[in-house]
């Protein structure tokens, strides 16, 4: 059996940030630092970090007055900011550059007396930070029956963003829909689905012609972990999402010559590696990395933590 590893794969520029913002809080200012929300949606990383002295909470309630306050690489709304302020709570935003860049985008339409449309996944944690950032009504839709649904006229103006995370094939779907419905609506083409989304969808596919098993590494709640499985699906190939490689069921293996193996943006390459040692348990013999784009983007972290100075906790 062959094993073929995705490129690029895993972290992306986004998750690296947040869980750098992180680290170096609790370098900076000792443990515990509250995280509002998973920092990203993988439990492996959340438990390492709660090792380190992190602390995930759900809501802003659950931090005591003058705990260091991070909020997840997710964005948070603007309800969330504001109570941060009124309570005076230190904050260090780990919200994605990119996401951050749907949320202007967004308030931008919107002061622009455009009704706002999100392409997106109702409760997940970004459509309710880009929801309660844009400071508008949004009309929130995932398919293209939500764009027939839309009780908006034809000539009004609208406008609309996209969740980073979506399939980018549904996502063309979905944008050609309402353009269809709103023929002078703005909107940004498939670009708001971020590089790295873009990057693992395209590889999954190419990956996908020559393997006769899917397996993306990632956890249940992570959005572009079961797009990339959901791609395999689509390509009629057994596909599954597990979190590691305690999770490989040997049944999967019967009769596969070649493994196409993946991990969605918030998975570490620590768990890629964990599901090859099981492979390698079940007969594999052979891993080799596909052709792929190599990435080399990287954000800033926020400028109190560029410096890595210990200071004593306030
Ligand atoms: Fe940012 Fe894209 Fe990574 Fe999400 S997947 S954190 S938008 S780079």
């Amino acid at each position: 059996m062959r094993v073929i590893l995705a490129q690029p794969r895993g972290f992306c520029a986004g998750v690296v940030r947040a869980i750098e913002i992180v680290e170096r809080s609790l370098e900076k200012f000792g443990a515990p630092v509250y995280v509002r929300h998973e920092i990203v949606h993988n439990r492996h990383v959340v438990e390492t970090l709660e090792r380190k002295g992190a602390i995930f909470v759900d809501e802003l309630h659950e931090i005591p007055d003058g705990a260091v306050t991070i909020f997840s690489a997710h964005g948070v709304a603007q309800t969330v900011i504001d109570e941060a302020k009124s309570r005076g709570l230190p904050v260090l935003d780990a919200t994605c550059p990119l996401v951050t860049k749907v949320h202007l985008q967004g308030k931008r339409y919107v002061a622009r007396g455009r009704a706002l449309i999100l392409i997106g996944h109702e409760g997940h944690p970004e459509v309710e930070g880009t929801i309660g950032q844009v400071g508008g009504p949004v009309h929130l839709v995932s398919s293209t029956q939500d764009v027939d649904r839309l009780d908006l006229p034809a000539d009004a103006p609208i406008a609309y963003v996209t969740q980073t995370t979506l399939s980018v094939d549904d996502t063309r779907e979905i944008i050609a829909a309402l353009q269809r419905r709103f023929p002078n609506i703005e909107g940004p083409d498939v670009a708001d689905i971020c590089y790295a989304t873009q990057h693992r969808q395209s590889a999954v596919r190419d990956l996908c012609r020559v393997v006769d098993l899917l397996l993306v590494v990632g956890s249940r709640n992570s959005s572009n972990s079961n797009r990339l499985r959901e791609i395999g699906i689509e390509q009629g190939l057994p596909s599954h999402l597990i979190a590691d490689g305690s999770e490989l069921d040997p049944a999967w293996l019967a009769g596969v010559g070649t493994v196409g193996l993946t991990a969605g943006a918030s998975a570490p390459e620590e768990l890629v590696l964990d599901v090859i040692e099981a492979l390698r348990h079940h007969g594999a013999l052979e891993v080799e990395p596909m052709d792929g784009v190599r990435e080399d983007v990287e954000f800033r972290l926020p400028a109190e933590l560029r410096e890595r100075t210990k200071e004593p906790v306030r």
